[in-house]
């Protein structure tokens, strides 16, 4: 039952966030504003709008102008939605409040790596207005776990303050370095700012797994591109979302990940 509600929270949210998405970039009013058609600016309804069903029902067309609706919208509200229920399963428990803290938290930094996510993605640009109320989020609930000691069954909350600031320290001077070395050609400086972001999320040594898995799935994707032709050395290919899910996997996976490489030898 939790994991449904959470479930259905996070498609709520992954909608909410496709349009703030848009709307931050295009700086149209972020909250009052009925959601409108991009291309034909038609007002959508409210039975129109619902999260995955609308886009099964309407056969991923508008229902006034008929052109298509990108697929962008219903996988952020599933990825969305899967992130949340993952968290509300593994960390939430009604019956103690000292979960929900950390559950909040958890649930706010989600939001903030789904929206850079989303918005590199589409505009190659790192968000300033959603990456530094990230920090502050971060450094806040950062703050008040070291001092209540917060340590839940897995230990992404208690990470020390001292690790955080080392895990950013580190990615940033790396990432920073590379974009001057190379004229951000081969990385921007809003990538250093991210990872400087990510760095405080996941502490040290966690920001290397991120990192590492963030160069080998860019990699990967890379190749897929250049064999399917679409790849030229022209392209930009945006590498915050590789950095955005190499961050989801570690914050998630990294003592099983760890256990695993370990156990290989
Ligand atoms: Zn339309």
């Amino acid at each position: 039952m939790i994991i449904l509600i959470f479930l259905v929270l996070g498609l709520i949210v992954g909608s909410f966030l496709n349009v703030l998405v848009y709307r931050l970039h295009t700086a149209e009013d972020i909250v009052w504003d009925r959601s409108r058609c991009p291309r034909c600016h038609h007002v959508i309804g409210w039975y129109d709008n619902v999260p995955v069903v609308s886009f099964v029902l309407l056969k991923a067309r508008c229902r006034n102008c008929k052109k298509k609706i990108s697929w962008q919208y219903p996988l952020v509200e599933i990825g969305t939605g899967v992130m949340f229920a993952l968290a509300g399963a593994y960390f939430f428990n009604v019956g103690d409040p000292a979960s929900w803290g950390p559950v909040i938290y958890l649930l706010g930094v989600l939001f903030a790596l789904v929206a850079i996510f989303v918005y590199d993605a589409l505009y190659l640009e790192i968000p300033d207005i959603v990456l530094w109320p990230a920090v502050v989020w971060v450094l806040a609930f950062g703050f008040f776990f070291s001092w209540n000691m917060v340590s839940l069954k897995e230990n992404i909350f208690d990470i020390a303050m001292l690790s955080r600031f080392l895990g950013a320290a580190a990615a940033f001077a790396f990432f920073w370095l590379m974009a001057r070395v190379s004229r951000e050609k081969w990385m921007g400086m809003g990538d250093a700012w991210l990872v400087l972001l990510l760095g405080l999320i996941l502490g040290w040594p966690r920001i290397l797994l991120a990192l590492f898995l963030a160069f080998l799935i860019g990699s990967i994707y890379g190749i897929m591109l250049i064999a399917v032709g679409k790849y030229t050395l022209k392209s930009r290919v945006p590498f915050a979302p590789f950095l955005v899910l190499g961050t989801l996997i570690a914050l998630f996976f990294y003592a099983p990940i760890v256990g695993w490489y370990l156990g290989l030898f």
